[in-house]
């Protein structure tokens, strides 16, 4: 099976030379759902960016679907991330002038899917998140959860290869982010492939795989034991 993804040998050190990640090799599965943890600093963020096809690394490769993203124009790259990566972030990051279906819509705008079609399809990512009935609501009509939950709609919408979400419970209280996981979980066992990014080892703790990362490095993989 290929991968969905496979970052090899990859290292970022940005401008001004702080080393952010240091030869980090991490392959994703179909069908995985796994938490990317470790503390601030650790190097989480430079890491979602590679997988997100959001920055390049500074060496080494990162593959979506067997395809190395090194040699793609930015132009490429964009039409690859609208298609295949799902971004689920913090801040939920939608527009308050949109309603939930016209915000989950956008996530196919730039897939290139056709007008008539983005209504029906959004429509039905916001049912698979609860949200049927909430389709004309405004962010600022909806509780925090439900606004993740949309976010969640517009990643899902074009069936990506994986669902990146960044500290997605990070805005929620403890009770609703728990709702907002065990939609996660819930959109695992129908099949999406889900790498969650946290610094809170509980949430981490309640998925079947965790990459650990420390200091730039997998210190550890769930799947692998501890890797020095
Ligand atoms: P985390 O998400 O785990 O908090 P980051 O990936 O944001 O970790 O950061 C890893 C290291 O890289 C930190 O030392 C951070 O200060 C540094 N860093 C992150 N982004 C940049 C940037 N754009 N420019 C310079 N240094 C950065």
């Amino acid at each position: 099976m290929t991968p969905v993804l496979a970052v090899e040998h990859a290292s970022k050190t940005y401008p001004g030379g702080v080393c952010a990640l240091d030869d980090v090799s991490l392959t994703v599965e179909p069908g995985e759902l796994l938490a990317i943890v470790g503390p601030s600093g650790s190097g989480k963020s430079t890491l979602l960016h590679l997988m997100g096809t959001l920055d390049r690394p500074s060496s080494g490769t990162v593959e979506v679907d067997g395809q190395d993203v090194s040699g793609l124009s930015d132009r490429r790259l964009s039409a690859l991330r609208a298609r295949r990566i799902g971004l689920v972030f913090q801040q939920f990051h939608l527009s308050d002038g949109l309603t939930a279906v016209e915000n989950v819509a956008t996530g196919l705008l730039y897939a290139g899917v056709p007008r008539r079609h983005r209504r029906p399809l959004a429509v039905a990512a916001l049912e698979r998140v609860g949200l049927g009935e909430r389709t004309e609501h405004r962010p600022h009509q909806l509780s925090g959860g439900e606004r993740q939950r949309v976010a969640i709609a517009r990643a899902l919408v074009n069936e990506p290869a994986i669902v990146l979400a960044d500290e997605p419970t990070g805005a929620l209280d403890t009770a609703t982010g728990q709702t907002v996981l065990a939609l996660l979980r819930e959109l695992n066992a129908a099949g999406t492939t889900i790498a969650v990014i946290t610094h809170d080892r509980d949430i981490a703790a309640a998925l079947p795989r965790r990459v650990e990362l420390r200091d730039g490095r997998i210190r550890t993989d769930s799947l692998q034991g501890v890797l020095g």
